[in-house]
């Protein structure tokens, strides 16, 4: 039998407690509420620890986050280098993320926003109308989430880029590979619609300034997925004022909720969403982390192991 606790600062962790009562041959996981012994647990289900959580359960060997962000695990203190960390990775994730990014690069596309002005204003007028091939996409990282993003764009007649560490050959050879710090500057000079699903590291921190949205063509426009850390948000301000950019869609912020008091609730060019771009559903997630276990125990590789002095 695998030991194993629940823990979370900020997300209700029993509804994943509950369908692992469906494997209850196999592992028993506690809520940290219920009287349990430490020094059982050797599997941790997490999201945004409190801070001593490892000096607490130091027999844990294995950690799964609940989705696909571990930025919230990487940066416990006292996380220890010799546990295996792993994210949740799924399908249905994925699509649920492109269609989101599809409905923001459609809002810019279309202008759909000047229509509901028009409409408030009972004002019938036919606005200019882009064609897919017009607009070039460019996703700042080219991963699990971003190639697919990337490959549904440019199924949807887009020219799409992206850009990621080390380079790789897409499948689809539409799609653009920039890899690599350098390759950063001509990967922004082709892009009007620049979309961020980078994991936030040390690397990727603050990459959403000033200097980079001046690289971007004209009439650019900024979907932040990522995390709120890699926005500098007074420069977003200073691009929307010099009309750098024409507009924003976050859905990820430094402190979230975002606090009322945030200017950016209130700018008429930036659409706020509260970091709904995707999940994964509790039961694909358990069912993800249940194979992991079962790989773990059998001596495999984790198939979403992440790397902890890599960040991501
Ligand atoms: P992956 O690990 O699969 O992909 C990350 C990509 O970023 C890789 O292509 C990687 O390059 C690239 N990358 C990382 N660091 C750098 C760097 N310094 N320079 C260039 N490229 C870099 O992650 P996912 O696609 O699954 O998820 C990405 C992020 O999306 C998550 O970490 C999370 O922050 C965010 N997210 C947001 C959600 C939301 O609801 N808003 C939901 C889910 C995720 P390489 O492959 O070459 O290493």
């Amino acid at each position: 039998m695998i030991y194993g606790v629940a823990h979370s600062r900020i997300v209700d962790m029993a509804p994943y407690i509950d369908i692992f009562q469906h494997y209850s041959d196999e592992v028993k996981v506690f809520s940290v509420d219920e009287e349990h012994d430490p020094d059982q647990i050797t599997f941790a289900l997490l999201w945004a620890p409190v801070d001593d959580f490892f000096d607490v359960y130091t027999n844990v060997k294995i950690v799964a986050s609940i989705a696909a962000g571990v930025d919230n695990i990487m940066s416990c203190p006292s996380l220890r280098s010799d546990i295996k960390v792993c994210r949740n990775r799924d399908d249905e994730q994925a699509a649920i993320m492109s269609t989101f990014v599809i409905w923001h690069v459609l809002n810019h596309q279309r202008n759909f926003p000047l229509y509901l002005e028009q409409q408030h204003d009972k004002k019938w007028k036919r606005l200019n109308m882009r064609s897919p091939s017009d607009i070039s996409i460019g996703v700042l990282g080219l991963g699990f989430l971003g190639e697919r993003i990337a490959s549904d764009l440019s199924h949807l007649g887009f020219p799409v880029c992206g850009w990621r560490k080390k380079h790789k050959d897409l499948s689809n050879p539409n799609i653009k590979v920039f890899s690599g710090k350098d390759s950063l500057p001509d990967f922004l000079n082709k892009t009007e619609v620049l979309i961020c699903v980078l994991p936030l590291t040390n690397e990727t921190k603050n990459i959403l300034n000033i200097n980079t949205f001046r690289e971007l063509k004209p009439n650019a426009y900024l979907i932040n997925l990522g995390r709120g850390g890699h926005l500098v948000e007074e420069d977003l301000f200073k691009a929307l004022d010099e009309k750098t950019l024409k507009g924003a869609s976050l859905d990820v912020f430094n402190i979230e909720p975002l606090p009322k008091s945030s200017l950016l609730w209130t700018h008429l060019n930036i659409i706020i969403t509260p970091h709904v771009g995707s999940d994964v559903a509790a039961n694909d997630a358990v069912k993800n982390i249940i194979n992991e276990l079962r790989r773990y125990h059998a001596g495999n590789a984790l198939h979403n192991q992440v790397e902890i002095n890599v960040g991501y």
